[in-house]
């Protein structure tokens, strides 16, 4: 889970969390800019560990004692899980479900200062009282909603809403992000897995896979906005078709979106779960130009009791394999992975085995997470390793990673590749690593690179010409 930790958009969308919650705050940031909404402070929350939410508290408190006026909308895994505690603290006039968070009307109510009352009596909160599991609605008067679960989903009035197989409608998250180098585009969201550790499964939901004709759609509409890259994102990307009874995988995705958009040059993936990697899914990675030689993995631990104890479906042989069957296809592919690092009964031994993995399974890029404590979930109940040490075994992973990584960057000096400029100075090779240019650049263009040298988390060098591809 990619750490945006915190973001602005001029101070009234403030986000926390992974891809898919800056996915969605672009989208909220719309909303709210087409509303006017000016007077009001929208927080995209996420509870995906302990940090993350007392950042969030942190911020509540500190833009409350900045304006003791202001008004604060939450939405996000956060307020979804924990709503009473959030609702209760100053500066905040209500919550907005998952579910609805993509829906116009959600925040229409809210310039209409009907926040008294929309958030809890609304035709589409019904909706989605109706039909959202465990998210509640609170207003400020104290009265608050707790829903029950259903199996329907029904939401938004977004733009992109879609009809799925089992006749309901779901929203597609199109993003507009500004820069337009690399749109990220939600096909998937919720997840099916039971990863002991994990509360994501309870703020979102089930798997819903989006259908392949509004991908497509959404695809072309980000083309024709000048975007370059378009990564696919989603709870659980790559579980992508497994519960819509179509026979769709995120492979035929891939090559279903390639056939129908000739224009698309540069696709990405966002973190995918090793035991999805299949071996049609590493044809479509070796065999597929335009599908960007980067694959990030939610390896999350090396030691196979471990991940055992987490509910991960991989060990740490399956991950090894994949890899090199990846690389012996597509040896320019440079391999991520999160990592998890002081889970519940993890010794000194399982935690080498963590670093072994990287080395053995061709890791160059690195997230490295100490384990957090989530209360409701079955790894919080399990016997807990020092918090001390749970640091330190991050630290050491993360001075690992650079070692990794510097190793990776140093393949690439005196040789010539295809970057993708981000801004005046910053760029992205095709591969995911950073580049840094002694000359400018312009945001959107492809460049081929000479590659001089390295240092820390970049590449050094200069453009040579614009790659017309
Ligand atoms: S795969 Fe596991 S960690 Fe990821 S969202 Fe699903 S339950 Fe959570």
């Amino acid at each position: 889970m990619t750490d945006f930790s915190h973001n602005e958009m001029e101070n009234k969308i403030i986000t926390f969390g992974c891809r898919l919650n800056a996915c969605e705050s672009e989208i909220i940031y719309d909303f709210a800019k087409e509303l006017g909404l000016e007077d009001i402070t929208i927080i995209n929350t996420c509870a995906v560990t302990a940090e993350a939410e007392r950042k969030l508290r942190q911020t509540i408190r500190k833009l409350y004692n900045e304006n003791n006026d202001i008004k604060i909308i939450l939405t996000g895994c956060a307020s979804e899980l924990n709503p009473d505690s959030y609702i209760k603290m100053d500066g905040i006039v209500g919550i907005i479900s998952n579910k609805m968070k993509l829906s116009k009307d959600e925040y229409a109510c809210l310039k209409l200062d009907q926040i008294t009352t929309s958030v809890v009596e609304t035709e589409s909160t019904l909706q989605a009282q109706l039909a959202y599991p465990s998210a509640s609605s609170k207003a400020v008067n104290g009265s608050s909603v707790t829903l029950t679960e259903t199996k329907s989903i029904g939401v938004s009035t977004y733009a992109a809403n879609t009809e799925t197989e089992n006749g309901s409608t779901v929203t597609l998250a199109l993003a507009t992000y500004k820069g337009r180098v690399r749109g990220f585009l939600q096909v998937q969201n919720g997840c099916d897995q039971k990863c002991t550790y994990c509360v994501v499964r309870f703020t979102r939901g089930p798997s819903v896979s989006f259908p392949k004709d509004d991908i497509v759609s959404q695809t072309k509409k980000l083309l024709q906005r000048g975007y370059k890259e378009i990564v696919l994102t989603g709870v659980n990307v790559s579980s992508y078709g497994r519960s819509s009874g179509t026979g769709d995988t995120l492979s035929s995705l891939i090559r279903y979106m390639l056939k129908n958009v000739p224009d698309l040059r540069r696709l990405g993936l966002s973190s995918l779960d090793p035991a999805d990697i299949d071996d049609e899914l590493i044809n479509v990675i070796s065999g597929e130009e335009r599908l960007l030689p980067h694959i990030h993995e939610s390896i999350q631990a090396g030691d196979d009791m471990i991940l055992k104890r987490m509910l991960r479906r991989h060990s740490a042989a399956q991950v090894v394999e994949i890899n090199e069957k990846i690389l012996s296809r597509r040896p320019e592919v440079v391999l991520g992975a999160d990592m998890m690092v002081g889970f519940p009964t993890e010794t000194d031994e399982m935690f080498e085995n963590t670093k072994l993995l990287m080395e053995k399974a061709h890791i160059s890029l690195l997230h490295s997470f100490p384990y957090s404590p989530r209360p409701g979930t079955p790894a919080c109940g399990m016997p807990m390793v020092e918090k001390k040490i749970r640091l330190a075994r991050a630290a050491e992973l993360r001075k690992l990673s650079q070692g990794l990584l510097t190793k990776k960057m140093q393949e690439f000096i005196g040789k010539n590749v295809v970057i993708l400029a981000e801004s005046e100075y910053a760029a992205k090779t095709n591969s995911f690593l950073q580049v840094k240019s002694r000359k400018k650049l312009v945001a959107g263009s492809e460049y081929l690179f000479h590659c001089e040298d390295c240092e820390k988390k970049h590449i050094i060098g200069y453009p040579i010409e614009i790659n017309e591809g």
